[in-house]
């Protein structure tokens, strides 16, 4: 098992007793990935969507790992979710923005809100890897305020009627079901949200983000819906409780960004070993140079300084899934979530930057690991809520709710 992965579940061991089952699914994400890892550069350097990651992670019944075992899942807690997450984020964020669509934004919100119809005809094929979900909030008028969304619904003969564009999408061109939020075309406060089928009549992709600064092994799109027919059945989670959803389906995403952060932080880390250990310069190894040791230093410390908000965070969410009306604990979550997000992300941007450094050159392309390590994780620091709304977020939790800064 890759290293620094196996000391977070012996680190772990030692407040939380792991299964054989849970140990299993650890074993099995630590292989998918390694699996995963020569397609994931391949793709990566030609800048092109892996199409193995479904292929692969289903092979190893990771792709649904976390969905009760009613569905044909593994029921990995929140806590095995986070650390299979962060052993996919060592191979980046491509990677790892594909299985947090598809897992904790899609399954995990169907598993939670769909009907047991919906359940099977989307959620059982999707732990197979047969069927790949998107999760459609952002729109390109609504980023940080998806409540101001312009996609509109109406009623007309039992059907539901979309209208809209989409924005960034992750798996958006890629995806055989998408969860669209909408506002209802007479009541602009009433949102609500719809499982779309991507090859319904009226849906098509305006635009695939092919510009992206990094993230090429992942689908990023802009979904068009023109008079998009959707039946009664496909209404998820009820009229009116679109924000409701989008926002629990938020808690769950932002988890899954602040673990796989740690996987890259501990990437920099491996990355930067081997290479300070190899290069020479002025007679020695990089590595006996002070300065070189710092980078490394630092990087080891912001390992140590990401992963415990993340791993509390995710044991704080196994109590509120057994709770989940408890509103003083989704409080608490709400802001443990949002701490760990901004941290985790923050840091491992800035090891990712420090892991060019100690690369040099080299660093500077994304040959090197360094190199895409720093293009990939500064989209952390964006989406499932920018670093500014989660600092409001954080002020919000303790100052409290009168204290709210946006609505
Ligand atoms: C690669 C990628 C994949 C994505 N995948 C998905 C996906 O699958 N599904 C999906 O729905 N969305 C997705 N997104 C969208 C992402 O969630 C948004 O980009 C993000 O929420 C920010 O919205 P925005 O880009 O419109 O920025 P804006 O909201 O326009 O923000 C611009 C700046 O203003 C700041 N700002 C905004 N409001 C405030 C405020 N009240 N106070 C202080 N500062 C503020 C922001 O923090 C930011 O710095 C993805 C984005 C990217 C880049």
């Amino acid at each position: 098992m890759e290293e620094l992965f196996a000391q977070s579940i012996k680190d772990l061991s030692g407040i939380y007793h792991f299964s054989e089952d849970e140990l299993k699914i650890l074993e099995d994400a630590d292989k998918a990935a390694d699996e995963l890892s020569e397609s994931e550069f391949e793709h990566y350097i030609k800048r092109e969507v892996n199409p193995d990651h479904a292929k692969v992670l289903a092979k190893y019944k990771i792709i649904g790992a976390s969905v009760d075992k009613k569905y044909g899942g593994r029921g990995a807690n929140p806590l095995v979710s986070v650390l299979i997450k962060e052993r996919l984020g060592q191979l980046g964020m491509g990677l790892s923005s594909f299985v947090n669509v598809q897992m904790f934004l899609g399954e995990m919100m169907i598993q939670r809100w769909g009907t047991e119809q919906q359940k099977d005809k989307y959620l059982r094929p999707a732990v197979k890897g047969e069927k790949i979900l998107a999760y459609g909030l952002t729109e390109p008028e609504a980023g940080s305020d998806p409540a101001s969304m312009q996609t509109t619904y109406e009623k007309k003969n039992g059907k539901y009627i979309l209208n809209g564009s989409k924005y960034l999408i992750t798996n958006g061109s890629i995806a055989d079901n998408l969860i669209i939020f909408a506002r209802s075309k007479e009541n602009k406060d009433e949102k609500s949200a719809f499982i779309v089928n991507s090859k319904s009549q009226g849906f098509s992709i305006s635009m695939k983000m092919e510009e992206k600064i990094g993230l090429f092994t992942s689908d990023t799109a802009m979904p068009q819906l023109d008079d998009v027919e959707v039946g009664e059945e496909d209404l998820f989670g009820g009229i009116g409780n679109g924000m409701h959803i989008a926002y629990s389906g938020l808690m769950n995403g932002r988890t899954g960004v602040a673990s796989a952060s740690i996987g890259v932080i501990e990437a920099c880390l491996n990355a930067v070993l081997e290479r300070a250990k190899e290069r020479i310069q002025h007679g020695k190894e990089i590595g006996k140079h002070q300065l070189i040791q710092n980078h490394i230093a630092e990087i080891r410390q912001n390992l140590e300084m990401a992963r415990w908000p993340v791993y509390f965070a995710a044991i704080r969410k196994a109590e509120y899934e057994k709770d989940p009306n408890n509103k003083e604990l989704i409080s608490e979550l709400d802001l443990r979530i949002s701490l760990a997000k901004k941290i985790a992300s923050r840091l491992a941007f800035e090891s990712a930057d420090r892991a060019v450094q100690v690369f040099g050159g080299f660093g500077y392309s994304i040959l090197s690991p360094a190199g895409r390590l720093f293009c990939d994780s500064r989209v952390a620091r964006i989406y499932e809520g920018t670093d500014e709304i989660q600092t409001l977020k954080i002020a919000e939790g303790v100052l409290g709710k009168d204290f709210r800064a946006f609505r």
